[in-house]
């Protein structure tokens, strides 16, 4: 039976750790944390996964949230400052999408991947464990995500467009928000060259509740998180700016309260790409994934759907191989897989985080009043290739425009 080790007890190293043993590998998964620390302890991201992810979780048996996880089922695009809105459409989404609390989701799975028959280390692994796992496996993948050991695998300076975190990002989970009018949305409000406000349902401990992400251009107005010390101040600081930032939304946010005290949290992303291959001192080598090689700012809300994607393709890849060597050549093939898809969504994410070009509104304007247009980009959060050419480039963007209908 051939031996996988994976490092990482996240969305990627989870899914792709119970894909693999659904197929009769022996897996052996490492996590520096346990179930019961991951599920007491801060909340970790905002998770917002939409349908192509979420179906591969489907498909692993893994979506454990379907019915108790209020639905995301559109989108709502404003942009405006002050003075008024330049920018309002809104569309469903083909299907819906969700975000489980990764304090409920990995605990879960890492039960899953046991009772399955994995075997989970609760380890930190660094240089030292990772030769020994990768004297004792056919293959060692590193999936942990933002931490420091990460750092093995080399920046990749031609893909890595940044070279440092644009955004001061806030999370809140809250209750008592006002539901829209219409229909539960990834509700986007950007207010140019200040930041953006991007709210959405989501399961959390307490039950059905509300994601504030507020991502805060670095030094400008809104950044502002080193004044809060306690989650009080948090809350307080974070409907403040919504009501002067993105005024059009202050009137949800009259009586919130934490959904619990851990419930924020506040980080800077440097987005990166960086190399497959880790080289170990032995001179074995192991394979990255998910947010180790392509690590994105959270302004487009992608990163676990990107590591649900990563895990599909690994898992293919592994299979195919059959009892092949999974040589550096088939590590870096592998890792090619997973750009050819993760490089439109370090696109469409790096694009927002700059001033927005002339395609980006151009586009934005054309949906207020072309549906089926509006529709076309509600999409576009389940799957960023398809932005591709016309959410780029200014022809593009008044061809592709001039093929929908106006209402
Ligand atoms: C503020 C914020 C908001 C976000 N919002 C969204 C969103 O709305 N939608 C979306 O799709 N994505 C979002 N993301 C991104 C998403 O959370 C990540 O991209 C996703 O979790 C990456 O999955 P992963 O498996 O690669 O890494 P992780 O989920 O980070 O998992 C890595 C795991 O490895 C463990 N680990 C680390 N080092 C070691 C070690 N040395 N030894 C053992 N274990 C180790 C960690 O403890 C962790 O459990 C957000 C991120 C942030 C920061």
């Amino acid at each position: 039976m051939r031996k996988i080790t994976i490092v990482g007890a996240g969305q990627a190293g989870l899914q792709l750790g119970i894909g693999l043993l659904k197929q009769g590998y022996a897996v052996t998964l490492i996590s520096n944390r346990t179930g019961a620390e991951i599920a007491a302890g801060r909340v970790l991201s905002s998770q917002s996964m939409y349908d192509m992810a979420l179906e591969f979780e489907r498909e692993l048996g893994l979506s454990f949230w379907d019915d108790s996880c209020p639905p995301t089922t559109g989108v709502h695009l404003r942009a405006g400052n002050e003075q008024g809105l330049l920018i309002d459409w809104r569309a469903r989404m083909p299907a819906p999408g969700q975000s489980v609390d990764q304090r409920i989701k990995m605990p879960r799975w890492m039960a899953e991947f046991e009772r399955l028959g994995g075997r989970l280390v609760i380890e930190e692994a660094g240089l030292a464990e990772l030769e020994r796992y990768a004297a004792a496996s056919d293959l060692v993948i590193v999936a942990s995500g933002k931490g420091e050991i990460g750092k093995l695998f080399e920046r990749d300076a031609e893909r890595s467009v940044f070279d440092r975190p644009l955004r001061t990002i806030s999370l809140t989970y809250v209750h008592g928000m006002l539901p829209r009018e219409d229909y539960s949305a990834l509700n986007i409000s950007v207010n140019p060259g200040i930041g953006e406000y991007v709210n959405f349902p989501c399961l959390t401990h307490s039950g059905a509740g509300d994601i504030i992400n507020l991502e805060c251009v670095e030094g400008g107005p809104m950044d502002r998180w080193d004044e809060v010390t306690t989650p009080e101040q948090h809350l307080a600081l974070a409907v403040e700016l919504i009501e002067r930032f993105f005024p059009w939304e202050a009137w949800r946010c009259r009586d919130l309260r934490l959904t619990d005290e851990l419930g924020t949290l506040v980080g800077r992303v440097t987005p990166t790409v960086r190399k497959p291959i880790g080289y170990l001192p032995s001179g074995r080598t192991v394979l990255g994934m998910a947010d180790v090689l392509v690590l994105n700012d959270p302004i487009t809300g992608q990163g676990s759907n990107n590591a649900s994607k990563c895990a599909n393709i690994y898992m293919n890849a592994i299979l195919e191989q059959d009892g092949a060597a999974f040589d550096d050549a088939w590590k870096t093939a592998t890792f090619e897989r997973y750009w050819d898809y993760a490089q439109w969504v370090a696109r469409f994410t790096n694009t927002h985080l700059l001033p927005l070009t002339e395609p980006v509104l151009k586009v934005h304007g054309a949906c207020a009043d072309r549906p089926e247009l509006a529709a076309t980009f509600a999409n576009a959060f389940n799957d960023p290739k398809i932005l591709t050419p016309w959410y780029y480039d200014s022809a593009a963007a008044d061809r592709f425009i001039a093929s929908f209908a106006a209402a």
